[in-house]
């Protein structure tokens, strides 16, 4: 038996959907007692997002975290975050492993890249 052993807690980060250990994770809390955001710290719901600058563009552009939370997160907050993330960088070998999983994803479809129009193209010589 291994209870002793300390296991990762993971949690879902709001734009990737990835489980990741929350100690990686930015977590953010609706206050259970006035409904404000903070962040790291208190009691009531929580949202998490990874702490590289993909998964916090989406966070911010698609308002994750407000509808994870169900109330407005102050601008203020998004950029403790982006200043954080300055702070840390953003750890290459992470990003890599993202992308994969960026082109899987069933987000809603964003305008093909140049690229894959080109691979459209080659697939149907017929157009
Ligand atoms: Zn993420």
């Amino acid at each position: 038996m291994t209870w002793n052993e300390p296991r990762p807690v993971l949690r879902r980060c709001v734009s990737c959907r990835e489980l990741h250990d929350r100690r990686h994770l930015w977590r953010l809390i609706r206050q259970a007692g006035d409904g404000s955001v903070t962040l790291d710290s208190g009691m009531g719901r929580s949202a998490y997002v990874c702490r590289r600058s993909a998964c916090l563009d989406e966070a911010r552009r698609r308002r994750r975290l407000q509808r994870a939370l169900r109330v407005p997160v102050p601008d203020a907050i998004l950029d403790l975050l982006v200043e954080r993330l300055s702070l840390e960088g953003d750890p290459p070998l992470r990003q890599d492993e993202y992308r994969p999983v960026q082109l899987t994803g069933t987000e809603a479809p964003r305008a093909p890249s140049i690229g894959d129009l080109h691979d459209e193209r080659r697939q149907s010589p017929d157009l």
